[in-house]
C-alpha cells in the first residue's frame, strides 16, 4: 500500500500519487499513460485523471503495480478496476495484469481455450485474479518465457495441477522438478497452434510462445514501442549474449505475428507485414550494437 509521507516530488499535485517504492518497471505508464510518465528512475504522475475512463485506468495501474507504490489521498471504489483483470486484448487472449513483484513487475497474459488454457509467465498470486481464472477454467499450462519471471509458479502449479513449462538453459533452483522441459533450438509444438521458440539470448534459456500464427508471446526478447512505433530489444539488459540474441531474432523472422506481448512495456498489434518490417528494422539496429 503506498504511504503518502513517501510521495515522490514529481507528481502533479491532487489526488492520484506514486511514492518511493516504485521500482521503476513502467507498468503504470502504459497500463495507463494518460496519468503516469518516466521521472529518473521511477514514474510519476504527470496528470491527475479526471472523473471516467481516465480514472478507470489510473486505478487499473494502482492495482496492477508490482509493489503498491500507487496511492490515492481519496478513498475510491477499486472494485470495477480488479474487475477489470484479466484484460480482453483480442480473441481469445488476456492481459492478466496484478503483476508480480518477484518478476520485478512483469506483464503476465492468459490464453482461454476448450484444449486447455495457458499462463503465460506468473503473475500474483492475488485472490480476485485466482477466482476470474477458476471462473475461466483453470490453467492446463503454466509457459515461463525464461527464468526472471517465474514469480509465484510453484503456488499456481499446487492450486491448478498446471504443468509448467520452462528452457533447460534457464532451470533455476525451485524449477528444477518443472513438469515440461524443453531443450535444444529448435521450435517445439506444445499443442494445436501453440509453438514454443527458443531465442537464446536475453538468457541462454530464453524462449518465445506463438499462438494461432497471430500472437507471439516474448518475455524480455523482443518489445514493442508505442512512441517510435517500432519493436526493440533491450542490449543493456542482455544477460547472457547479445549476438545470440540477435541471431534469434533473425530466426523469429520466419514467423508470422500481429501482436507482441511483452513481459516489460505494452503489448503491440500491427498487422503481419507491418510487424515483419519493424522485425527487420530491429534487426539491423541490433547488428550495429
Ligand atoms: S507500476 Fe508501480 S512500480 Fe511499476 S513503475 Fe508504476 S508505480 Fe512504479
Amino acid at each position: 500500500m503506498a504511504n503518502k509521507l513517501k510521495r515522490l516530488p514529481e507528481n502533479t499535485s491532487g489526488d492520484f500519487y506514486v511514492d518511493s517504492t516504485c521500482i521503476d518497471c513502467e507498468t503504470c505508464q502504459w497500463v495507463a499513460p494518460n496519468s503516469f510518465a518516466q521521472a529518473t528512475t521511477t514514474s510519476y504522475v504527470h496528470q491527475q485523471p479526471p472523473n471516467g475512463p481516465d480514472q478507470h485506468r489510473a486505478l487499473m495501474a494502482l492495482i496492477a503495480c508490482p509493489v503498491g507504490a500507487i496511492g490515492t489521498d481519496r478513498k475510491h471504489d477499486i472494485w470495477a478496476a480488479k474487475n477489470s483483470f484479466p484484460e480482453h486484448l483480442e480473441d481469445n487472449v488476456y492481459a492478466c495484469g496484478f503483476h508480480a513483484a518477484a518478476s520485478f513487475g512483469a506483464a503476465s497474459y492468459f490464453i482461454q481455450r476448450p484444449e486447455g488454457n495457458v499462463l503465460i509467465d506468473s503473475p500474483r498470486f492475488a485472490g480476485h485474479l485466482l477466482n476470474k481464472i477458476d471462473a475461466m477454467g483453470g490453467i492446463r499450462w503454466m509457459y515461463l518465457t525464461h527464468k526472471d519471471d517465474i514469480a509465484e509458479h510453484q503456488k499456481f502449479r499446487d492450486r491448478y495441477g498446471c504443468d509448467r513449462i520452462i528452457h533447460e538453459d534457464d532451470l533455476v533452483r525451485g524449477l528444477e522438478d518443472a513438469e515440461m522441459i524443453i531443450r535444444g533450438d529448435q521450435p517445439v509444438i506444445l499443442d494445436e497452434g501453440l509453438t514454443i521458440i527458443p531465442v537464446p539470448g536475453h538468457t541462454r534459456g530464453s524462449t518465445c510462445l506463438r499462438y494461432a500464427d497471430k500472437f507471439l508471446f516474448t518475455g524480455d526478447h523482443l518489445a514493442w514501442s508505442e512512441n517510435s512505433k517500432t519493436l526493440r530489444a533491450f542490449r543493456n539488459v542482455c544477460w547472457f549474449d547479445w549476438s545470440a540474441q540477435t541471431a534469434s531474432m533473425e530466426r523469429l523472422a520466419e514467423f508470422r505475428f500481429e501482436w507482441v506481448l511483452p513481459g516489460h512495456g505494452q503489448p503491440g498489434n500491427r498487422s503481419a507485414s507491418e510487424m515483419a518490417a519493424c522485425l527487420e528494422d530491429c534487426i539491423a539496429w541490433m547488428r550495429t550494437k
